[in-house]
């Protein structure tokens, strides 16, 4: 599903280049659960940004579906994003005079889909994620737990087939941060592709595959093996 050649990232911090990715291979099947970890600046939010087609590298190629999507413009790459991929940040990112409900429908407002469709697909998945009773309330009256939860609803409600998390549960309790995993690996058993950046070891070891990072270098990759 994704294949990543010798991928580079450099940034500019001050004078200092900061080498964020630097020859980076890797390959993704459908349907895989990896964790991402590393110490803080090791370049596991740049991988997921480039993953997501959030960010391009400076030299290397990623191959999505089979569409090398490091050699389209800006709109084309736009366009497979939102078809393709759905994020979850740590900050939720929800838009705060909007509610819950408004939130989660809005990528298919974007898209242009029927208001009664958007209504059915945004109730359904706001009853499976135990939300149904909050469909009317806006983000601050949410705990973040609830947060979390309504910003994945938004990020999958177009089904994409990649889901990339980064520190999904980083600013929330264990009991919530729980729930929130469990919601991820629940859609993740339905087929959709996994990638979480965690610096939390309890959190990452739950990945069927891991993924560790170091100075902008693809260090380990470690695979359970299957039944
Ligand atoms: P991590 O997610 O592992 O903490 P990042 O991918 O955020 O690491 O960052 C990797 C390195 O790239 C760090 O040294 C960071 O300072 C640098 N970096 C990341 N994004 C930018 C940016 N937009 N501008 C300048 N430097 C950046
Ligand atoms: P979750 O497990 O979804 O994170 P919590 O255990 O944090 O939920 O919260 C339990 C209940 O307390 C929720 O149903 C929510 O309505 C309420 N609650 C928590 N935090 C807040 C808040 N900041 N504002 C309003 N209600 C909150």
């Amino acid at each position: 599903m994704i294949r990543l050649q010798q991928l580079c990232k450099c940034y500019q911090l001050g004078d200092e280049p900061v080498q964020a990715l630097d020859h980076v291979d890797l390959e993704i099947g459908a349907g895989e659960y990896l964790s991402v970890m590393g110490p803080s600046g090791s370049g596991k939010s740049t991988l997921l940004n480039m993953l997501g087609l959030l960010d391009t590298p400076d030299s290397g190629r990623y191959w999505l579906d089979d569409i090398e999507v490091s050699a389209l413009g800006e709109e084309a790459r736009a366009a497979e994003r939102s078809r393709r991929i759905g994020f979850v940040f740590q900050a939720y990112h929800l838009i705060e005079r909007l509610s819950a409900r408004e939130n989660i429908e809005l990528p298919l407002v974007l898209t242009g889909n029927a208001p009664d469709e958007r209504r059915a697909r945004v109730d359904e998945l706001l009853q499976r994620l135990g939300l149904d009773r909050h469909a009317d309330h806006l983000p601050n009256q949410l705990s973040g737990g609830q947060r979390q939860r309504v910003a994945i609803a938004r990020a999958v409600i177009r089904k994409p087939a990649l889901l990339l998390a980064d520190e999904p549960t980083g600013n929330l309790d264990s009991h919530s941060g729980q729930g929130v995993i469990e919601l991820l690996e629940e859609l993740n058993g339905e087929g959709i592709t996994l990638v979480m950046v965690t610096h939390d070891p309890a959190m990452g070891k739950r990945a069927r595959r891991r993924l560790w990072m170091q100075d902008g270098k693809l260090i380990k990759d470690e695979q359970d093996a299957h039944a």
